[in-house]
């Protein structure tokens, strides 16, 4: 059999794996794991291992589609794109807004923004991190003056204690899971901060801190009040790398082990020794995602973490850190790409300065200095909205309420590899080439950036995201300004004003397995695995502390909605199930949305698992079968999201962080029924 192997990345998670796809006659027939790949060495999880059947589903867009007479109807690309060209002539900024996509490659994402912000005149510009990360960037920014994964996930395996904070990453950063393995074989402690027992806390965790969701900041205080009572706190490093401690050393104080269990539900006792444990590491690391960013205090929290590092200087040596875990594959690189409201590509900060180079560097005049409308903004309040590939349908909170504001649009625009729940409701749907049927890099969880080679010819006549958003650029008279001929062309420009990008290039990627982290500032420089070794990325080069206090939810149980709902994610689906529900092998591990429910609650209720119950909480009801189990504590029920026909997020609270405008995804309150 005459067979070709192609060596490409896993399109899902952050890890970033190598994994060869098999040829045969220009279809992909399988797939290996990349023996030599420093990420998975040789091995992939099982998302990992069916990575490439989405792309032959019989339901991928292959046409444009245009709405006629109420339904979408296939068109030519010509008829498509001029439409479009047509609605977005005249729109005022202030009327405009588009979403990124986090697993579109920095070539499209940076085409987009420019798009946006040259054309639409407005920094309306979003994408799914709005609901992931803005916490670590309004609580690392501050602190530290970067809000991105600061040691390599190669590197976790040096450290001696880790502490994992609202991420279950034995299912879902599998290959960093292996790290911490491998650290806790060397004899490294392992702390879990998570309201549920997950996988996690079975297979790595030496101590678990249940605490009640949405308690985090109390938590952290208490243990940085035992370090400091135990005068364990790194002077030295305090001394000469910090500022701000003395008033946050009296701020923190006030909160006791015993007052922070008396609010999180986890005994004192845990408490100080899990902040002994922490503090006297050699190397401490911190690894945390959503349970920790996904709150209405979710910046709070995340500077709370940041604090902690400070205190015990496990901060700017490799595995140590306070690390956030992005899940998209393109979740670091769509930001890195200016796909925020505030920051032009290169987290160059929203303003008349940043304006100004990229008048500059783009020849153009008048661009936008004030920030943009964030994402829940964008779907509520703008009249178009151009979407690339992402589903807020249903990945927004209370999604009753996005499809109602979707529908009332003036003028909606999708690109997408399927016709997902929310190009569903689109004026035009653009079809996309996606993964290997197109070339581009993306930056993974750690910086990581790596290349994706086209393999394959995408479906029908679906094209690059960076391809379209260029025609409809043309089509409104601005061909000059997006004149790329390929990827390549539009990765040199990013190169030329992105500081981070600067030293790497396709070549050197497409030489070396596993990539070049950013910041590269030259072609000769290897990349930057560990920040902050030196100096923090704040003005003063300094970390502050910055003390927080302890807030509750924006919803907490009462009589009418007596338990604690919280939402996340399985090993065998990636975030909407848009790619994994149609690969067959994942969709038979679990084809359905599940309630965990404590045996105390089942009982309470008179079910058992398997049976059907309903979920309510005051924004709207879903069904789902229950799976009753000790992984929730009693009060809290958790369903994982990625099921559209018992969508999560019909149940969740739109409520934001007034930091960072995160929806409050983790908590809310919830009745259940039979
Ligand atoms: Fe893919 Fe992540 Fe699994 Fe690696 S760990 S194979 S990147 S899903």
């Amino acid at each position: 059999m005459n067979l070709q192997y192609a060596p490409t990345i896993c399109p899902y998670c952050g890890c970033g794996c190598g994994i060869y796809l098999v040829l045969k006659d220009g279809r992909i027939v399988g797939e290996e794991p990349w023996k030599e790949h420093p990420v998975n060495e040789g091995t992939n999880c099982p998302k990992g291992k069916n990575a490439y059947k989405f792309l032959y589903s019989e339901d991928r867009l292959q046409k444009p589609l245009i709405r006629k007479n109420g339904t979408l109807k296939e068109a030519s690309w010509e008829e498509a794109l001029s439409l479009v060209a047509e609605k977005l002539k005249g729109v005022p900024p202030e009327s405009f807004g588009a979403i990124a996509s986090g697993k579109g490659t920095n070539e499209d994402s940076y085409v987009l923004q420019k798009f946006v912000r040259v054309i639409m005149g407005t920094n309306s510009i979003e994408y799914c991190a709005r609901f992931c990360h803005s916490a670590s960037v309004a609580g690392l920014l501050p602190t530290v003056g970067s809000g991105v994964m600061e040691t390599s996930q190669l590197d976790i395996e040096q450290a001696d204690c880790i502490l994992i904070a609202g991420v279950n990453i034995k299912e879902t950063f599998p290959m960093i899971a292996r790290k911490v393995l491998r650290a806790k074989r060397k004899g490294a402690t392992v702390i879990v901060i998570d309201p549920r027992r997950t996988v996690t806390v079975s297979y790595l965790g030496d101590l678990h801190l249940q605490l009640q969701a949405g308690t985090d900041v109390a938590l952290i205080n208490g243990m940085m009040s035992a370090i400091l009572a135990e005068g364990l706190e790194n002077k030295e490093f305090i001394e000469k790398r910090t500022a701000g401690f003395d008033e946050f050393r009296a701020a923190v104080s006030a909160t006791s082990p015993e007052q922070a269990a008396d609010i999180t539900g986890v005994a004192a006792e845990k408490i100080r020794e899990a902040a002994i444990a922490y503090a006297k590491a050699e190397k401490g690391c911190i690894l945390y995602d959503e349970g920790v960013t996904q709150h209405t205090t979710g910046a709070d929290n995340v500077t709370a973490l940041a604090d902690l590092a400070l205190l015990t200087g496990h901060i700017g040596k490799p595995g140590t850190g306070v690390n956030p875990m992005r899940g998209q594959i393109n979740g670091e690189g769509t930001g890195d790409m200016g796909c925020l409201n505030v920051f032009y590509p290169g987290f160059k900060r929203v303003g008349q300065e940043s304006a100004e180079f990229f008048q500059n560097a783009w020849g153009v005049e008048n661009l936008p200095t004030e920030p943009g409308l964030t994402y829940m903004d964008i779907l509520h309040k703008c009249r178009v909205i151009y979407l690339v590939g992402t589903n807020p349908v249903m990945a927004a909170p209370d999604s009753t309420n996005v499809e109602r504001a979707l529908d009332n649009l003036d003028f909606f625009v999708v690109q997408d590899i399927f016709l997902t729940e929310t190009a569903k409701h689109a004026d035009v749907v653009l079809p996309a080439a996606c993964w290997v049927e197109r070339e581009g890099i993306h930056a993974w969880v750690d910086r990581r950036v790596q290349k994706i080679n086209k393999v394959i010819d995408p479906p029908g006549e679906a094209m690059p995201d960076w391809w379209i958003i260029c025609r409809v650029a043309e089509k409104m008279g601005y061909k000059d300004k997006f004149n790329y001929a390929s990827a390549a062309e539009i990765f040199e420009e990013i190169r030329s004003c992105v500081p981070q990008y600067k030293g790497i290039t396709y070549e050197r990627l497409e030489k070396k397995a596993g990539g070049i982290h950013w910041p590269c500032p030259s072609e000769d420089h290897p990349g930057t695995p560990t920040m902050f070794v030196q100096a923090f990325g704040t003005p003063d080069k300094l970390g502050h502390f910055q003390a927080v206090e302890y807030k509750p939810p924006a919803e907490s149980p009462d009589a009418d909605y007596p338990h604690i709902l919280s939402t996340g994610r399985s090993l065998f689906h990636y975030h909407t199930g848009t790619m994994t529900r149609r690969t067959d092998t994942l969709n038979s591990e679990v084809s359905e949305a599940y309630v965990e429910i404590n045996p105390e609650d089942a009982l309470m209720l008179g079910v058992e698992s398997g049976r059907r119950i309903t979920l309510e909480t005051r924004r709207g009801r879903i069904e789902a079968t229950a799976k009753v189990t000790e992984r929730v504590p009693q009060g809290t029920v958790f369903v994982p999201f990625h099921f559209s026909e018992s969508c999560a997020n019909i149940l969740t609270n739109p409520a934001l962080d007034p930091k960072c405008k995160m929806p409050e995804f983790k908590v809310c309150a919830v009745k259940e029924e039979v």
